[in-house]
């Protein structure tokens, strides 16, 4: 089956943070952190729809006018995502240019920024160019489990973080593929059809078993027409393959509550994107500055029970060893000994 997505590190390991998910065949983007992304082409970046950043440090929310400058004067809806704060920074960041000719133009560029509270609550805030930008208040809405958008097929999650400031951590959940037995189907006389699409619909919102399905088809013999209910359906002929998912979590401190929650926004994600600045030995300057050591990172990446870690956001003054950085990582997850990581008190994971 082909992916849904593909993802990729902007910047690579060193570079400024941006985490490019390419839904390649529907011609849409997705990215975690907005750093420098000089080098994405515009034909990427006018992919974009949805834009989360962690934290508004510069090298986290720099890319920000590339956005802008490329999406400006386009017939385009782009929404943002931060931490408490974050639409103040984006007020500021949209009008610290001048607007007099916007409105004038024949189509609308609308950007629409949220912040999700410590309590779950998304304040959100809509800047339209017709209306030369100026920021109108939306509605507040509310995020539950932390999930900032969820569609059919995947929703994107957050968490709190602590990095001396509010910091997000984000996971992207495929949603489980659903996929049809044709063998159970041609057994039970059912053709194939759009009403197989309809049935999975029903079945990703979790449906009710006896709603009925209406089935109607022709062939030479005439016009065929069965009803047969929901439950039994998705039973007989529907297969479900679990879904990808991806965490990404850059600028915390390592204490037990950002540990806690790491271990279990990343649990069991197939790939688990994670700061790692500093070297081991350089844990003093890492604990100062609320970030991570390799080590942290792996043991982290441990804890979580994910499939694979990338580390990344290699901190400038460990130029040139980079080998080691990636190395330290990869024996902390690896070695069980020393994993004294806090494990999360629940699990909403396979429910
Ligand atoms: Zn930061």
């Amino acid at each position: 089956m082909r992916p849904l997505f593909q993802t990729r590190l902007v910047n690579g390991t060193s570079g400024d943070p941006a985490l490019y998910i390419d839904f390649e065949f529907r011609r849409r983007a997705l990215l975690f952190d907005l750093g420098d992304i000089t080098t994405l082409a515009p034909r990427h970046v006018l992919r974009l729809t949805d834009i989360f950043v962690s934290h508004a440090h510069m090298d986290h929310f720099i890319g920000f006018d590339r956005v802008l400058r490329l999406m400006l004067g386009r017939a385009k809806r782009l929404r943002l995502y931060g931490p408490p704060g974050f639409l103040d920074r984006v007020t500021h960041r949209v009008l610290g240019y001048t607007w007099n000719l916007v409105a004038n133009y024949p189509v609308e560029l609308v950007i629409e920024a949220a912040e999700l509270e410590s309590n779950g609550t998304v304040r959100r805030a809509a800047f339209r160019s017709r209306n030369r930008f100026e920021r109108t208040e939306l509605e507040p809405a509310a995020a539950r489990e932390g999930v900032l958008l969820d569609e059919e097929d995947f929703r994107v999650r957050a968490v709190h973080l602590d990095h001396s400031i509010p910091c997000l951590g984000f996971a992207l959940e495929e949603k489980a593929h659903l996929n049809v037995w044709k063998s159970r189907l041609d057994e039970l006389g059912l053709p194939t059809g759009p009403w197989l699409n309809e049935l999975k619909r029903l079945a990703r919102r979790d449906a009710p078993d006896d709603t009925p399905m209406n089935i109607v088809w022709s062939d030479r013999d005439g016009e065929h027409r069965e009803v047969r209910p929901l439950g039994m359906l998705r039973r007989e002929i529907l297969r479900e393959v679990p879904g990808r998912t991806i965490a990404y979590v850059v600028d915390v401190a390592f204490h037990e509550r950002n540990q806690r929650a790491i271990t279990r926004l990343a649990h069991g994600a197939d790939l688990f994107y994670v700061e790692a600045p500093f070297l081991n030995e350089a844990s003093a300057r890492a604990a100062a500055t609320a970030h991570l050591t390799a080590g942290q990172a792996g043991r982290l990446a441990r804890a979580a029970a994910v499939k694979r870690v990338i580390p990344f956001h290699f901190s400038p003054r460990h130029t040139g060893e980079e080998d080691r950085l990636e190395a330290q990582v990869q024996d902390a997850f690896a070695d069980p000994v020393g994993t004294t990581v806090a494990s999360p008190p629940v699990s909403y994971r396979g429910t």
